[in-house]
């Protein structure tokens, strides 16, 4: 640490991003990328704006706002597009939390949150899942706080329905619900909706997932005019160029490869349910994903040892340390072939304790 640092951020425990591994290949299963390709047609786009990367990038992202909100049946100027959905959730803790108005989320929930708030020295407090991990909505009724909510849920897979988040929404009428649906795409009910009716939800989302494009950082919020508008403000004074032209592009042509993401998405689900029904098989404990991971644990062998195993049979899942959740690893899903790679790898595993 240098004599240099603001005293208050001394403290600071950053978030740690699953490992990118160099060197031995693995099969990846850790951070819930897609293991499908971008779209052909987005990175034709990609490199085609690169030609162009002299220039700055429009700050305004226009293009792609219009593209998005098209999608999403918004007028334009409800969407804010952004580095990543990390960007636009750092953007809410920011705007929307201050010390009279703390941030409230779940016990078990997106590890970043709890770093957000910090780094944004906004106080935060959690609320505990049940103790079959479902969040109930109840918990959330009128507690006047800034509300982040993963819908579905991570780590734990578990969704929500848009009827539990209005009554939130309702409920809280001088705060803003922020929903983060990084997974909407793989189940759940959308809350996007819910932006044209209440003028205190937003809702975020990101292509990093069912997009396969999450080195290309490009996610959103969405919510009503004068949300976005605040959010604006906060981000012309943070990053003007926040969504460079090669993603911004890539991004457009996405949009208009709708169908390549709807079938790409329809094989991940498929191999969820398979991957659930063979896990289950071998003795795991796995919850009803509506994401592209499951969160499985094993009654008779640790979260930590089958993590470990799985790494030396060449396999990447993610373990998480909190005492709550440390018997489970959020494994996820790849293409057929690697979860049947998978599965024998925890066959032999599962062998080993008869
Ligand atoms: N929300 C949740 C619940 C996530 O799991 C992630 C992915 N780590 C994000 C947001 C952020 O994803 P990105 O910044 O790639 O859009």
């Amino acid at each position: 640490m240098s004599d240099y640092l603001r005293p208050e951020l001394k403290g600071l425990d950053p978030y740690v991003p699953g490992e990118q591994p160099t060197g031995r290949s693995y099969i990846k299963l850790n951070t819930n990328e897609s293991p499908f390709p971008p779209s052909p047609a987005a990175v034709e786009a990609a490199s085609q704006a690169a030609k162009g990367l002299n220039l700055y990038n429009d700050p305004d992202s226009k293009a792609l706002t219009h593209a998005m909100a098209q999608r999403l049946g918004v007028p334009d100027e409800c969407v804010l597009m952004t580095s990543g959905s990390d960007e636009i959730l750092n953007f809410a803790f920011l705007t929307f939390c201050h010390s009279g108005c703390p941030a409230v989320f779940a016990d078990i929930t997106y590890g970043f949150y709890k770093v957000f708030a910090n780094v944004n020295r906004v106080p935060y407090e959690t609320i505990p899942l049940k103790s079959d991990m479902t969040l109930d909505y109840k918990d959330y009724l009128g507690i006047n706080k800034t509300i982040f909510i993963a819908n579905p849920n991570a780590p734990t897979g578990l969704a929500i329905s848009r009827d539990e988040i209005e009554e939130i929404v309702k409920s809280n009428p001088s705060n803003v619900v922020v929903t983060d649906e990084a997974y909407i795409d793989f189940g759940g009910e959308s809350s996007v909706p819910l932006t044209q009716k209440y003028d205190n939800i937003l809702v975020t989302q990101t292509f990093s997932k069912s997009r396969s494009m999450a080195g290309a950082r490009l996610g959103m919020g969405i919510g009503s005019k004068k949300l976005i508008a605040d959010l604006n403000t906060v981000k012309f004074s943070i990053n003007p160029y926040n969504v460079n032209s090669m993603t911004g592009a890539a991004g457009i042509a996405a949009l208009q490869d709708e169908e390549y993401t709807r079938a790409n998405c329809r094989t991940i689900i498929e191999n969820r349910e398979y991957t659930t029904l063979k896990l289950r098989e071998l003795g795991f404990e796995v919850n009803d994903s509506s994401t592209n991971f499951v969160f499985a644990k094993h009654p008779l062998i640790s979260g930590e040892e089958v993590y470990l195993k799985l790494r030396d049979a060449g396999i990447l899942v993610r373990h998480f340390t909190p005492e709550n959740i440390k018997e489970y690893n959020r494994i996820s899903i790849g293409t057929r072939e690697q979860m049947d790679a998978l599965l024998s790898a925890l066959r032999v595993i599962t062998e080993e304790i008869k």
